[in-house]
This record gives C-alpha cells, sequence and structure tokens, in this order.
C-alpha cells in the first residue's frame, strides 16, 4: 500500500513527524511537493525565496535518493495534484503539516474534502512547523496571547519532543512520475549574495553555530558587524530545519547563550499564534493607532531613498544595502530600519513590509508583518511609542564603525565616530564621497511623531 507526504514548508527528512507516520503506514511512499501557482499569486513569488525553494527542493530529492527514493514535482492546484498522484498510485492516505496561516488552512480544507470525496483520507501533523502548535497555549478567555513575556514562560515550561531521525530507506511506486526540478539558474534577479537552501546545508550550520558562537549570543547577537546570529531564519522558514530540533540541540548545549537563542525562537511561534488568531492582522493594525501616514510625493521620495539605502544616515543605509545584496539583513538593523520608516519618517509599515517581503528569504506573513506592527507600534510592543535614534543605535551596535564601511563603500576609509555622522565633514569632503546629506533631521522626525502620536 502506498501514503502520500505532501511537503509544503516542511522541506526535510530529520524530525519530520508526517513523513515518520506516512513510513509507518505504508510500504511506499509518495514524496510530493506541488509548484502551486495560488501560493504565488499571493505574494509568494519573490527571486530570493524562488531561488532558495529550489535548492531546498534540490536537496530534499538528493536525501531521498540516498535512501533509495526521489521527489515528486508537480505544478497546479495543490488539491486537484494531490488527488491525481493518490488515484494514480491508489493511496489510502496524504499526511501533511498542519499550516497556521489563512491560506493554508483554505488549501487544508479543500484538500480534505476533495480526497474525502474520493474515500481517502488526510491526515494532519501538529508541530511541524512550530515547536508549539498556534493556539495550544491561550491564556484563560482568549484565542491567543498579545504579550510576549506572558506566552514565553508558558511555551518554555512545555517539554518539546526528541526530535525524530531521518527514515533510512524510503520506496517510491515507479508509475508516478515527476516534472522536471525548478533550479536555481532559472530564476531571475536573485541577490547576490543569497545563501545557499537546503538541509544538508541547514544542519551544517546548525551544528557549526551551536559549538561555535551560542555560547556567547546573549551579549553578541545585537553586534551588527560580528553578524554572530545564527542566520538559520531562512532554512527554519522553508522547514529545511524543525524549529523543535534546534530548540531540543540548543538546550542540550544548554548555557545563559542557548537560553536566550531559544527565547528567540519562541518570538516565531510567538507572532504565529498571533496571526493564526487573527489573520487581518498580516494588512492591517493589530491595535489602531489612527496613524496618518504620510503620503504624496515627499513621502514617495523618502521611501525611495530609505529603500535605496540613501537616507543618509550610514547605519540605516548599511542595513537597507545588506537586504538588497543577501536577500537578509541583521535583527538589529531590521529593528532600526523599521523603526526609521515608520517613527523618524512617518511612512506606513505596510510600505516597508512591503518591501522586505519582496527580498527578504526568510520573508514570511507572520514574521514580518507582526514585526513590523511591533516596531510600528501598532502591534504586540508593550512601549509602542518608543523611537529607536538611528545615531545612538549605530554608536551602540556598531561601535567602530566596521558594519557601516562593510556596506557603505562611499564611506570606505573613515573611522568612528565620523563614519556614523558623515554630515559633520566638510562640503568638499562630502561632495568627493558622493553619500547624500540626511533627508530628514532625527529633530524633526522625532517631532513629527510625538505630534501624530500625542492623542494615543
Ligand atoms: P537568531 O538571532 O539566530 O535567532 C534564531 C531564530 O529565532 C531566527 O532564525 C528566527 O527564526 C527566530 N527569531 C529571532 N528573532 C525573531 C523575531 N523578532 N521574530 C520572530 N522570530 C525571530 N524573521 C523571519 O523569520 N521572517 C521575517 O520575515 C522577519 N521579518 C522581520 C521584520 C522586522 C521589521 C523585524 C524587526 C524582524 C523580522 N524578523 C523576521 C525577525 C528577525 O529579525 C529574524 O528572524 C532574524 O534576524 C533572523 O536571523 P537569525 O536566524 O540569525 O536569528
Amino acid at each position: 500500500n502506498v501514503s502520500v507526504v505532501l511537503f509544503t514548508s516542511d522541506l526535510r527528512l530529520h524530525d519530520h513527524p508526517p513523513l515518520r507516520a506516512a513510513l509507518r503506514a505504508a510500504d511506499e511512499i509518495v514524496p510530493l511537493f506541488v509548484r502551486d501557482p495560488a501560493v504565488d499569486r499571493a505574494g509568494f513569488a519573490a527571486p530570493n525565496r524562488l531561488a532558495f525553494l529550489a535548492d531546498c527542493l534540490a536537496d530534499l530529492d538528493e536525501g531521498l535518493r540516498q535512501r533509495g527514493g526521489r521527489l515528486v514535482v508537480r505544478t497546479g492546484d495543490t488539491a486537484g495534484e494531490v488527488l491525481a498522484v493518490v488515484r494514480r498510485t491508489d493511496a489510502a492516505e496524504v499526511h501533511m503539516a498542519a499550516g497556521h496561516s489563512a491560506y493554508a488552512r483554505a488549501r487544508e480544507e479543500r484538500l480534505r474534502r476533495a480526497l474525502e470525496a474520493d474515500g481517502r483520507r488526510l491526515r494532519v501533523h501538529d508541530a511541524v512547523a512550530t515547536v508549539v502548535p498556534a493556539g495550544e497555549v491561550t491564556p484563560s478567555g482568549s484565542d491567543h496571547f498579545a504579550v510576549f513575556t506572558p506566552y514565553h514562560r508558558r511555551w518554555a515550561a512545555r517539554s518539546v519532543r526528541t526530535p525524530l531521525a531521518a527514515p533510512r530507506t524510503v520506496r517510491v511506486p515507479d508509475t508516478v512520475g515527476s516534472e522536471p526540478l525548478p533550479t536555481r539558474a532559472e530564476v531571475a534577479s536573485v541577490s547576490e549574495g543569497l545563501a545557499a537552501g537546503g538541509e544538508r546545508a541547514a544542519r551544517r550550520r546548525l551544528t557549526n553555530w551551536l559549538s561555535r558562537y551560542a555560547a556567547s549570543y546573549e551579549e553578541g547577537h545585537d553586534d551588527l558587524a560580528a553578524d554572530a546570529t545564527s542566520r538559520l531564519s531562512p532554512y527554519l522558514h522553508f522547514g529545511a530545519l524543525s524549529a523543535s530540533e534546534v530548540v531540543h540541540r540548543a538546550r542540550a548545549k544548554g548555557g545563559a547563550g542557548a537560553e536566550a537563542f531559544v527565547r528567540q525562537l519562541c518570538w516565531r511561534d510567538f507572532h504565529q499564534q498571533v496571526l493564526s488568531a487573527r489573520p487581518e492582522a498580516a494588512t492591517e493594525d493589530y491595535r489602531p493607532r489612527h496613524d496618518r501616514w504620510r503620503r504624496g510625493a515627499g513621502a514617495e521620495r523618502d521611501l525611495r531613498a530609505w529603500r535605496e539605502g540613501r537616507t543618509g544616515y550610514p547605519v540605516v543605509d548599511a542595513a537597507m544595502r545588506q537586504l538588497a545584496h543577501e536577500g537578509w539583513m541583521h535583527n538589529r538593523g531590521r529593528l532600526l530600519t523599521a523603526s526609521f520608516l515608520t517613527k523618524t519618517l512617518y511612512l506606513d509599515w505596510r510600505e516597508g513590509a512591503r518591501h522586505f517581503l519582496a527580498l527578504l528569504v526568510d520573508g514570511d506573513v507572520a514574521n514580518n508583518q507582526l514585526n513590523w506592527q511591533w516596531v510600528a507600534g501598532t502591534g504586540t510592543d508593550t512601549r509602542p511609542n518608543r523611537v529607536l535614534n538611528p545615531l545612538i543605535q549605530a554608536k551602540r551596535y556598531d561601535h567602530d564603525g566596521a558594519y557601516v564601511r562593510r556596506w557603505v563603500p562611499e564611506l570606505a576609509g573613515l573611522g568612528a565616530p565620523e563614519v556614523h555622522e558623515p554630515w559633520r565633514l566638510s562640503g568638499e569632503e562630502r561632495a568627493a564621497r558622493g553619500y547624500p546629506d540626511p533627508i530628514v533631521s532625527l529633530a524633526d522626525g522625532l517631532d513629527r511623531f510625538r505630534r501624530a502620536r500625542g492623542g494615543d
């Protein structure tokens, strides 16, 4: 007998409950990935993510081949393609991971109906994409936690399952064919410095990072130039790594650094449970603030300067250029560029979120939109009106200016603090470097924001 395993954003062989269950239930399985145009229409089709996805699929296929199987890829409507494969192989069951977004839940429901109408069963497995399934940890009287700290307390008290080993052998019926796998080379406009995707790259990175950097995570994670965070977010986004396994292995390593790192992984689940309970928070203010974000030609010009990394604030520009070059940005950079856009320029967080989603390889609706809302003060931050001053941020988190020099070549050769305040250079020197003057004064920005939020 045959079972189908439908892979979505869980592109791995280790710690994969649907795969484990399917292999237990059947002699042969069809590991299936459907390229559904509806996912692309919903905004997924950013080049960086498509390229990383191609790497992940190639690696999954390779991993399956080493075990005697292969990956089957189809293009089309998910329910239609799964049904065709199920009929072709006469599979009784389809296994997949539970999704949390409105889209994922609607897809699951449609698939369930299509399979049941055909006399087959859909089995949905929890805690594949997140450590704790959304909706499982809730305060009494509400469907989700709106504040992180109490959520974290409850989240951290739960036990995490022991990671499941990858299967040794996989048998795939030869009656079912695959389309050619997509390749990274087919994708245009990919960021030059984009990391390589895939489960093997993810596992190497995890092992290496835990042994070399985890111990100093607490002190080092905010240091922009040190670049000492795990950079696991794209692998977690595509499920090339299981978040539960990452937590399990970090805890096994132990220490304050590993625990601080695990706390960051809790943020990922936290945002998922907010979005799952409030799907509209993807586009609407979670806590409406009556902001009248700037619009018009001036706003457009400032937005463009921000996107291009030409605001005249070196640390902001460095981070924006890192995003363009790598399809990834350091968390401290995300915080300070988002604060600059929403609070100093007073531009709508949705504009910033859209630009991030167009480039971020780890870009996802829950973590991107809800982090943006957190920074904009329309989300779950309990101090919604705090403003990050880019100059103070630069001095604190890029102390000697190495991060700015790495990403803003116009300022090469300058030491700190000048590198963070190029407006102090003589007019001649500034002209020679070709770096823009600040597009706004921080004092004016702060004034405007305080006046706008005054009534809050
Ligand atoms: P590490 O510091 O090594 O942390 C480990 C893991 O914890 C990360 O891989 C990530 O999965 C999780 N994590 C850490 N911080 C957060 C956080 N604040 N929220 C949720 N998860 C977190 N993260 C995304 O995965 N996708 C996004 O689209 C995204 N958009 C963001 C937008 C803004 C405006 C901000 C401020 C943050 C955003 N983040 C997003 C969160 C965070 O910046 C990234 O997860 C982190 O920078 C990834 O780098 P890392 O893997 O080295 O993180």
